[in-house]
């Protein structure tokens, strides 16, 4: 057997496969996906779950006769359908699993984001499965991604994924809507995602869940061009999940744009301001350049700038040369108490520790190389 090609996946289920007739979750169609979990975890392959359904689990908890629900509403019956469908995936798995919630403004936020990459880089170190939705309790128009599909793409450039899998209610993308043109057929692999591409999808024709194929294209755009595979496939049957573990074509498949990692070098050398500066000591800069590692604050010899945790910083030679950029763990004015200690006096010196390095190697790109 072929078996995956991909080392670290975000998988992404809906409410129409969580909670099928809205009146609750339902294990109809998640034992096989739990099935297709474990199986990746028994492949080496690291898996992120995106789900939804909270506010359909939550439904009948909150009887509201009428249409459209309020958001206030909708909320409530979120907040009694997370944990119900926590539950439901909790009982189908056999290892720990997290609840991780966020909103748009979470992912916006450079010390948020950068909180929600390090938990996450965490819990997967730690072979923990985290469960990520929308944190719709608090999050109300302005705060909101709004469909679970573009969250997906997001959370899978937040864990530097390389593929996301999106499961649908149909089989993948086809020419035209197939439940009302009988001569639509099916797109096995795109490409690039044309104007051409967009126009095949419609919008959401799912009473329960929030997006349509016009979500699934809007998130396999924003992944592709991040060097992220993505698949669009049929989550209501197995066989789909057969197919992929046997390293079989299935679906439609949208071929990421670039590498991975060029895209996550491009993002952090050319996109991301930087607000400050630190020069290393001879040590640091060896450390750096030929084996791969992270910044400590062990070699840390001068810091200029003004810079908060999560914001982009130069990492300097003693000539002052920029060597390469990376995102700080910490606040400058941190820094200047924890700069040439040992890691382990961080918690001393701050009274608290998030992070034994300054700067993550999977954080920073070296200018050359
Ligand atoms: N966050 C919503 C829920 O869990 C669903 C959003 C979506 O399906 O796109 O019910």
């Amino acid at each position: 057997m072929a078996g995956l090609k991909w080392r670290r996946l975000v998988l992404k289920v809906g409410s129409a496969l969580i909670a099928p007739e809205a009146k609750g979750c339902s294990t109809r169609y998640l034992l096989a996906i739990a099935g297709f979990i474990s199986e990746c975890r028994q492949q080496g392959v690291e898996v992120v779950l995106v789900s939804s359904g909270s506010v359909a689990a939550g439904r009948a908890a909150i009887p509201f006769a009428h249409q459209p629900l309020p958001i206030n509403v909708k909320q409530a019956m979120a907040a009694v359908g997370q944990t119900r469908m926590m539950q439901s995936w909790r009982n189908l798995l056999d290892f720990d699993c997290a609840q991780i919630l966020l909103t748009h403004d979470d992912l916006q936020h450079r010390s948020r984001y950068l909180n929600i990459h390090n938990t996450l880089r965490t819990l997967l170190d730690h072979g923990v499965l985290p469960i990520v939705n929308e944190n719709d309790t608090v999050a109300t128009a302005e705060l909101k991604v709004g469909d679970n599909d573009n969250l997906a793409a997001l959370v899978a450039t937040v864990v530097d994924a390389d593929a996301l899998i999106i499961c649908s209610d149909v089989d993948g993308l086809y020419t035209a809507n197939p439940r009302s043109d009988s001569t639509a057929t099916l797109i096995p692999e795109v490409h690039q995602i044309t104007p051409d591409i967009h126009a095949m999808a419609g919008g959401s024709h799912h009473a329960i869940g929030t997006g349509g194929m016009t979500t699934k294209l809007q998130a396999a755009s924003k992944a592709t061009s991040q060097g992220i595979d993505t698949l669009i496939i049929n989550g209501q049957k197995a066989d789909s999940f057969a197919q992929l573990l046997a390293g079989k074509a299935c679906g439609t498949l949208f071929h990421k744009q670039q590498e991975r990692l060029s895209a996550k070098k491009h993002w952090l050398l050319h996109s991301l301001k930087t607000r400050g500066e630190l020069q290393l000591d001879s040590g640091a800069v060896q450390a750096l350049l030929h084996k791969g590692a992270s910044l400590l604050p062990k070699g840390i010899s001068s810091i200029n700038g003004d810079f908060d945790k999560g914001d982009a910083i130069w990492l300097c030679d003693a000539a002052g040369k920029q060597l390469a950029k990376g995102i700080s763990q910490y606040s400058k004015s941190e820094l200047s108490k924890i700069r040439g200690v040992h890691s382990q006096q961080i918690e001393s010196i701050l009274g608290y520790c998030p992070s034994e390095v300054v700067v993550h190697r999977d954080d920073l790109a070296l200018v050359e190389g």
